[in-house]
């Protein structure tokens, strides 16, 4: 969702926030906090306000009607309690992306890291970088595999103990067979509108680790490709309670994740003028 913005803050920080090595260009590409922080600092207090995810959708946002009956059937729902932050789930990343339109209207879009209690959507947030409905299909139907080997497994008596090995096995190789499947359906793309499969543009000595492309930075970074917007900063803030390694504070800003997030952005951000 762009909401667009009246003024923009003076505020601005040439400080990059998202970037990665970028193979074809054979250099880093980056993008910088800008005048995101600004807006970013706006959003977790509005959040501080309010209690939960639930914004409301201010004027000037296309549908905007339709998004805040969105909002207000979901209203009350303790699912979106920022309470959920503070507790079990140890605080998540929230992100801010200042952009322009091809008309000249700059407004921002937000995110929030991987899924807000197991919820890949809430109105108001841009949407995960796969296709959610294909995603829910081929993870059910996978999950489904996986739980009839659970269910053979525990019903083998002890004394088979050769079949019991077989159907492990079995059971882990469908697991594994649906993580490649669930990782194909996440196509990235960049700015000179090339796509490819997020295992292609993978790039790092370290293997691909579980939520790759779920961060902030490439959900925004990819919503702004889907809907013709020019990225000019993006903002990367933790909320909630602070993680067990104390390396995430409540408030404070992080540029995108060596892991995870460094590795793809080389490549989506190409092209970006
Ligand atoms: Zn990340
Ligand atoms: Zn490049």
């Amino acid at each position: 969702m762009f909401i667009p913005l009246d003024t923009c803050t003076d505020e601005f920080s040439e400080e990059a926030a998202a970037f990665g090595f970028c193979t074809a260009c054979g250099k880093q590409h980056s993008l910088p906090y800008g005048a995101a922080k600004f807006y970013a600092r706006q959003l977790r207090q509005q959040l501080e306000d309010k209690g939960d995810m639930l914004l409301p959708i201010p004027d000037g946002v296309e549908n905007q009607q339709d998004i805040q009956k969105q909002i207000d059937a979901l209203e009350g729902n303790p699912r979106y309690s920022m309470e959920y932050l503070w507790g079990k789930a140890l605080g998540q990343m929230l992100g801010v992306m200042v952009c322009k339109k091809n008309d000249g209207t700059i407004g921002i879009v937000r995110a929030f890291s991987g899924q807000y209690d197991r919820l890949y959507q809430i109105p108001g947030w841009v949407p995960p970088v796969m296709d959610l409905a294909r995603y829910n299909a081929v993870n059910s139907a996978g999950n489904k595999i996986v739980n009839d080997y659970s269910d053979r497994i525990e019903a083998l008596a002890p004394s088979e103990q050769a079949m019991l090995q077989q159907l492990k096995r079995e059971r882990k190789a469908c697991s594994r067979s649906l993580m490649d499947e669930l990782y194909g359906l996440y196509i990235l793309g960049n700015f000179k509108g090339e796509q490819k499969p997020l295992k292609n543009v993978f790039y790092s000595q370290q293997g691909m680790r579980t939520g790759t492309a779920d961060c902030c930075a490439p959900k925004l970074i990819h919503y702004a490709q889907q809907n013709q917007l020019t990225p000019l900063g993006i903002a990367e803030f933790f909320y909630g309670a602070e993680n067990k390694s104390q390396t995430r504070q409540h408030g404070k800003f992080y540029e995108a994740c060596e892991e995870k997030c460094q590795p793809i952005l080389g490549f989506m951000l190409c092209g970006l003028p």
